[in-house]
């Protein structure tokens, strides 16, 4: 890990987050899987939003955009469409891409715009105090909902199917592995590619919820988490209380910078 630390990260480190936290595990699993693939560091380019998870693109030495709250993905966009040959990677949590960025998240996976976007689902917004976010839990307690959450959450996988994603995984802090692996398939996938990474908040997720410590939400992550291909042999009893984790959806369809610029070469009269 030493290697990629001095490859991928700026000299900037210490970092801000809590001890427990996973945001470092997701951020290790996508330097990770940026150096398995061995992206050109001068053409990927990291996009985050505003949220504790959104810090990281502050601590990875590429080109990378700390922008807007839930403005990650029309930024990642605007350098898609100018950087057509760039890897181009949002790092994101789930308030940030599923609330006020929820309106850009589902129109990015309709066009299929090719970018990959890992959403660091910690079920809260951490970072402005524990406030509930479309991903926490039904019941679930927030500063907002401290005798829990009467909404529904989003299941996120199934929000960017319906909306056309073309490849979809999801994975946990706890298999740091396969989530390295799923993020790795998705940078090389062509087309939108959504990785939700299952993460822990100790601080303003855990406390309320009393989850314990972090070593206990990571073991909770462990207990709840079903392989995509065991998932038949298993009963809707035992499937209950469970979550789906591997790559839960793959498909071909038109990507939209390529068919964007075949419009805009018909408007220049078919010239380069
Ligand atoms: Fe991590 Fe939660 Fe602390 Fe934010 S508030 S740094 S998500 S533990
Ligand atoms: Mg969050």
């Amino acid at each position: 890990m030493e290697k990629l630390i001095e490859k991928y990260f700026r000299p900037k480190l210490p970092h801000i987050w809590c001890p427990g936290c996973g945001n470092g595990i997701v951020t290790a699993a996508v330097v990770k899987a940026i150096d398995k693939l061995g992206l050109d560091q001068d053409k990927t380019s990291i996009v985050s939003g505003i949220g504790c998870s959104s810090r990281a693109s502050g601590y990875l030495n590429f080109d990378t955009l700390h922008t807007a709250h839930g403005r990650a993905i029309p930024f990642a966009t605007g350098v898609k469409l100018v950087k057509q040959d760039h890897h181009v990677i949002v790092l994101t949590g789930d308030g940030d891409a599923t609330a006020i960025g929820g309106n850009h998240f589902i129109h990015a996976a309709r066009r299929n715009l090719d970018i990959t976007v890992v959403v660091f689902n910690n079920n809260i917004y951490g970072m402005t105090g524990g406030q509930f976010s479309p991903l926490t839990p039904h019941m679930g307690k927030a500063t907002t909902a401290p005798y829990g959450n009467t909404d529904r959450p989003f299941d996120l996988c199934e929000l960017a199917r319906g909306a056309g994603a073309t490849f979809i995984a999801r994975a946990t802090t706890f298999h740091a592995t396969l989530l390295a692996d799923v993020i790795a398939k998705g940078l090389a996938h062509k087309g939108f590619s959504l990785i939700e990474a299952i993460t822990a908040c100790p601080i303003s997720f855990g406390r309320q919820n009393k989850m314990g410590s972090p070593a206990n939400m990571i073991r909770w992550q462990r207990d709840h988490a079903i392989m995509i291909d065991a998932v038949s042999k298993l009963t809707p009893e035992q499937l209950a209380d469970k979550f789906t984790i591997g790559v839960l959806h793959q498909a071909e369809a038109p990507e939209y910078v390529t068919e964007y610029q075949k419009v805009i070469k018909q408007a220049m009269g078919g010239r380069e």
